[in-house]
């Protein structure tokens, strides 16, 4: 059978490319017509809450035993962690290399209106902890959902088998409604992204990129690394997948992420191509992957230190192999609180460079790039997701075959 050329993957290539051109040659234009990217990101975010929601409520109650939920769980958290770990290392390892900006002057004016983000251990475990599971929803706190649609699980787990049942297909059906509006607002991706792209271009413009040519490489030179080479031996040796044969059963959902810049915006494509492309199982699918959008992002982490390590060279400060242990730890951590929007990993970054006691406001020295570079990392935050759901399919349920 013949292919369809025009088909929607192809359609959204041909966007991103559109867009460029449109948004650099057509700048007011492009920047009057932003409604239309933000419409799409709208309806793609008016699904997350309640998808997010019943995708863990069922993903978990669907297991077969508690001990199935143990090793879902376990084993995302051990990927999560280790390949949030070793991108970090990875960046350091890079930057380190190259050492972007070690022979860039210091600008005399640097001010930025970003407010230092608190590093407060106290205040990070009780974000987790919903008070009024209402306030959450009414105020998209992902984690605090995830949280107690875990707990309301299990708890249901020991409730009567025709109660159980009874909110299990309520939610079933919940998730399914919002797997077929996520189906149609995914076509209107192609006008969605095309708006977006152009607007981005329009707004930032290309010159700032030539003024950081050094620092953006960098990134983008230890993303590729870090998307081909960890990300995809790990999918190879434990998947036995051939990563570029899962970059084309997935690629819808890098497409949007690219220009989102929102793993959470991201989501419901996701789910969609996990399930229907890349033959992952449901209930894996439906917990690593909200989960994976909220606190797994390799991307960021990434990102983050190679950023620091960028602000410290420009500013003429050689920071010790202490306190890259210590951006290490941050990173790490700061990736995990990042929600998954729009710049949320410069916010946090101002807890790197405080934790290294670099001055915040220091980060104007990156925000100019930081859209673009943000398109990037949130692409490979989504690749670390995709390749995490289908890790854990295959050490689950020992599912090989895509
Ligand atoms: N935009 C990223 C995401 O949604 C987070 C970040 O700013 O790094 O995954």
């Amino acid at each position: 059978m013949k292919k369809k050329v025009l088909n929607l993957e192809n359609l959204t290539l041909l966007s991103i490319v559109l867009g460029i051109i449109f948004g650099y040659f057509f700048k007011d234009l492009a920047l009057n017509l932003k409604v239309i990217g933000d419409i799409y990101i709208s309806l793609l975010k008016m699904l997350i809450i309640p998808l997010v929601f019943a995708s863990i409520f069922i993903a978990i109650l669907g297991l077969k035993s508690s001990d199935d939920l143990k090793s879902i769980g376990l084993k995302s958290f051990i990927y999560y962690l280790s390949t949030t770990s070793l991108a970090v290392i990875l960046g350091l390892i890079v930057v380190n290399i190259f050492e972007p900006g070690s022979n860039m002057q210091l600008p005399q004016d640097i001010s930025s209106d970003i407010q230092p983000k608190d590093v407060n251990i106290n205040d990070f475990l009780l974000s987790f902890i919903p008070s009024n599971i209402f306030y959450a929803f009414a105020n998209g706190q992902i984690l605090p959902i995830i949280f107690f649609a875990i707990m309301f699980a299990i708890a249901t787990m020991y409730i009567q088998k025709d109660k159980k049942e009874t909110l299990y297909n309520f939610f079933d059906s919940i998730n399914d409604s919002m797997m077929v509006l996520a189906k149609w607002i995914i076509n209107l991706t192609p006008i969605g992204v095309f708006f977006l792209i152009a607007y981005t271009i329009a707004k930032n413009g290309i010159e700032p990129l030539i003024n950081l040519y050094s620092y953006v490489l960098t990134v983008l030179f230890a993303l590729f690394l870090h998307a081909v080479v960890t990300l995809g031996a790990i999918l190879y040796f434990i998947a036995k997948i051939d990563p570029i044969t899962y970059f084309t059963k997935i690629k819808e959902a890098l497409m949007v992420s690219f220009s989102t810049a929102s793993s959470s915006a991201t989501l419901p494509v996701s789910i969609e191509v996990a399930k229907t492309n890349a033959n992952v199982d449901k209930k894996v699918a439906g917990f690593v992957l909200p989960l994976g959008a909220t606190i797994n992002m390799d991307g960021t982490a990434l990102y983050e230190s190679i950023a620091v390590m960028f602000i410290a060279n420009i500013s003429g400060v050689e920071l010790t192999f202490a306190q890259q242990v210590t951006i290490f730890v941050t990173a790490t951590f700061a990736s995990i609180g990042a929600a998954g929007i729009p710049g949320a990993g410069l916010i946090m970054m101002t807890m790197i460079l405080e934790s290294v006691g670099l001055p915040v406001e220091y980060i104007a020295l990156i925000i100019a790039v930081d859209r673009f570079l943000d398109m990037f990392r949130t692409s490979i935050n989504v690749w670390g997701d995709l390749i995490g759901a289908k890790v854990v399919d295959t050490l689950v349920f020992r599912k090989t075959k895509i």
